[in-house]
């Protein structure tokens, strides 16, 4: 069948943390989520971002009046044209979480309109995706790290990351005392992650590396800039842990710049980033060309109905600071059963809706 999309509608919600969060590089207070609505033939598909609320802006003063009358189901014509429209603006980004929403709110959208599921409109590939719980904020108290790792245990979870590398790698011996104190709090049968968020310099996370071995660190995550992939790789090839990084692909360029210079293990995609579930389809596919299995990092509750389409997804992040923004906005979230996200085949669409409890987060509107 054929549709025509009407206008996109874009809205800002910011949501505070319950206390100020930090990881190596960055601090913050609060998230923003922009949402995407799409309407065709009388159904509504939903995507969003967690980005800046100047995305609202481009979706509703360029990518819907672009858009509108389009075919909604000729995704890869419509990322085209984003891409084209936007090009002059920079294709990272705040447009690339722009395009991102769109993109998800067209496939939430066409398999509403096709009532089948997101997993199930592209093919599934999985009938649930394990997650590996996410958070251990440098600034948190050791109680509180221990206290939120032992709630991922409580969810079945076998993997269970932190962050460490704190005021740009300053405090390596902190770090050490950080990962000595999550091994120690989940035993020796989890799986366990550390992510300096690009904190340390070559050096510095070569020497970190070498010394978490002793706590069974098997997840060295952005040990350096994901801006610098070969002093990534450098790190890799020194490094019993898988390296990992990808969250700033925001372009296939992006993607194939880390796979290509060996700086990766698994390659991460935000679906909220890269440009939606199509750009993680593809980059996905060319990750899985070059050997790699690939991993969702946060948005969890958008991550898991592309993931099960995807063959080579080995875990999503499962981001305490999302799981805290998306209770508080949408309806429909999937729980985690034995340390896994299964989509519902039944359900229509990625199955989740804006919650009218999201009003109070509400900001200014933007078409
Ligand atoms: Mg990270």
């Amino acid at each position: 069948m054929t549709g025509s999309l009407e206008a996109l509608t874009a809205r800002v919600y910011t949501v505070p943390t319950a206390m100020p969060e930090t990881d190596g590089t960055a601090a913050w207070d609060a998230t923003t989520v922009v949402t995407v609505t799409a309407d065709a033939d009388g159904e509504t598909g939903l995507g969003w971002s967690y980005t800046d609320p100047r995305a609202a802006q481009i979706v509703a003063g360029v990518l819907g009046p672009l858009l509108s009358g389009s075919d909604p189901d000729d995704l890869p014509a419509i990322r085209h044209r984003m891409l084209a429209a936007t090009r002059n603006m920079g294709a990272t980004g705040v447009v690339a979480s722009a395009v991102s929403a769109v993109d998800i709110a067209l496939w939430d959208l066409k398999a509403r309109r096709l009532g089948r599921s997101v997993a199930g409109l592209i093919g599934r590939a999985h009938d649930a995706v394990p997650v590996y719980g996410s958070g251990g904020f440098t600034d948190y108290s050791d109680e509180h790290t221990a206290a939120e790792l032992r709630g991922w245990l409580e969810l079945g979870i076998q993997n269970v990351k932190i962050k460490i590398g704190a005021s740009w790698g300053a405090h390596p011996v902190r770090d050490l005392e950080r990962v000595a104190l999550a091994r120690r709090t989940v035993g020796d049968d989890v799986g366990l992650f550390v992510d300096a968020n690009g904190g340390y310099s070559v050096g510095e996370a070569i020497r970190a590396e070498r010394d978490f071995r002793e706590f069974g660190v098997i997840w060295f995550e952005e040990p350096v800039s994901s801006d610098y992939p070969e002093e990534m790789a450098r790190v890799r090839r020194a490094a019993v842990a898988d390296v990992a990084a990808g969250e700033y692909v925001w372009r296939p360029s992006d993607a194939a710049a880390l796979v290509e210079a060996g700086a990766v293990a698994c390659l991460q995609l935000d679906v909220t980033r890269c440009g939606g579930y199509s750009a993680w389809l593809e980059a996905a596919a060319y990750a899985g060309l070059h050997g790699l299995q690939v991993s969702g990092h946060c948005g969890q509750h958008l991550t898991v109905h592309v993931a099960a389409a995807t063959p080579n997804a080995r875990h999503l992040e499962y981001f305490v600071d999302h799981l805290r923004v998306d209770t508080a906005l949408f309806d429909g979230l999937l729980p985690v059963v034995d340390g896994r996200l299964a989509p519902d085949p039944s359900v229509p669409g990625h199955g989740m809706r804006l919650a009218p409890r999201a009003e109070r987060y509400r900001q200014e509107d933007h078409g």
